[in-house]
């Protein structure tokens, strides 16, 4: 089976071929991802409106691309999938209205995928992953823990009540001058901390029942721990030990939610070993070996996609298609974009940015 799949829902323009042939990153045919990194950045955030029209602007060529590189022609496809959601709805019409035209023009099913999903499954792409699974989804604009029962069965344990994660990446780096988006940049300079340990910041929710998760307390304490710096611009020094400290209390905090998790998830499916870590929060290389070890004393196992398919990217989503597809899971033409779709049904009405 070989899927195009089609990401739009943010600042990147993506597409990709897979095939469930063979094994491992192999099964990438191809896997073009355009960020619009430079159109945004003069205004130190994602502006919906340029991110519309510059997936308008550069999707036809982005698929032709993938196409090319994966050497395969729309023939050979078994299917277009695209992200219908959730996510900033300019973008998503682009690319669900490109993989419709597709579909139409070339006779081949549609399928419109959960970007989360994408997120959710991309372990499944490059690795041996069974279900039921332990899912920590930390991602710009979620931050939950799931159980993963199947494609399209989700039940949440645990979500944050204010921030997600990558999001206090996002906002403790440009508190601290640091570029957008945050995550990599903090990660870089906290690799160069002397004293990671210097500021004593909080782990939030430590120690509390349940595995919900809260961010907005330890991006101010990040503000107000630069706030007490001498004034001027941050010494390199003070900046390096300040993201490290950051660093370690988000991942003290996660270790500690997760391992709450994994006992609430160990007794609904006792057959559960696994613990999969995805969204662009799980390329953090310290959060990956901080879980890791956790999951080691909890006699868990702890996946977490190639570090290029935790970022948004076509691959995830083509593969997210190619499990639906597979499943008879096939959408109709009529599909309206979606700017918000939770993964568990039960999701409360309200819910936080898009999920
Ligand atoms: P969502 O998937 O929730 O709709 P999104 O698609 O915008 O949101 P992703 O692309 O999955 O989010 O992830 C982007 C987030 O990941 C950003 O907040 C970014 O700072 C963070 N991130 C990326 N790389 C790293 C890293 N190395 N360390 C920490 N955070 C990172
Ligand atoms: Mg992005
Ligand atoms: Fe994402």
């Amino acid at each position: 089976v070989k899927i195009l799949g089609i990401e739009t829902s943010c600042d990147e323009t993506a597409a990709s071929v897979i095939t469930d042939e063979g094994e491992g990153e192999a099964r990438i045919l191809s896997n073009v991802v355009l960020s619009q990194l430079d159109e945004h950045r003069p205004y130190g955030g994602v502006v919906p409106e340029i991110a519309a029209r510059s997936h308008l602007d550069h999707i036809d060529r982005i698929v032709d691309e993938a196409m090319d590189e994966a050497g395969v022609s729309f023939a050979e496809l078994d299917g277009i999938a695209a992200t219908g959601g959730p996510g900033l709805i300019g973008g998503v019409i682009v690319g669900v209205m490109t993989a419709k035209a597709i579909a139409l023009t070339h006779k081949l099913p549609f399928i419109a995928v959960n970007h989360l999903e994408g997120h959710a499954l991309t372990v499944r792409l490059t690795d041996q992953v069974a279900f039921p699974y332990l899912l920590l989804l930390v991602s710009g604009g979620h931050c939950q823990i799931l159980a993963v029962e199947g494609v399209g069965k989700y039940k949440r344990l645990g979500t944050t009540i204010d921030d997600a994660l990558g999001e206090a990446f996002d906002k403790s780096a440009k508190l601290l001058g640091l570029g957008y988006p945050g995550g990599p940049h903090v990660e870089k300079a906290a690799a160069k901390a002397t004293n990671p340990a210097r500021f004593k910041l909080p782990s939030p929710m430590k120690g509390k029942p349940g595995c919900d998760f809260s961010f907005s307390g330890l991006k101010t304490a990040v503000r107000q721990a630069a706030e007490a710096l001498p004034p001027g611009p941050f010494k390199e020094e003070d900046l390096n030990d300040l993201c490290a400290s950051f660093q370690m209390a988000a991942a003290d905090s996660l270790i500690n939610r997760c391992k709450n998790a994994i006992k609430m998830f160990k007794a609904d499916y006792p057959e559960g070993n696994t613990l999969v870590v995805a969204g662009g929060v799980a390329a953090n290389q310290t959060i990956r070996t901080q879980l890791t070890g956790m999951c080691e004393k909890q006699n868990m196992r702890m996946v977490a996609p190639p570090l290029k398919l935790c970022t948004d990217n076509g691959a995830m989503i083509a593969w997210a298609g190619l499990e639906a597809f597979k499943a008879g899971k096939i959408d109709d033409l009529t599909f309206a974009p979606r700017p918000r779709w939770p993964l568990d049904p039960d999701a409360p009405k309200a819910a936080f940015a898009g999920g």
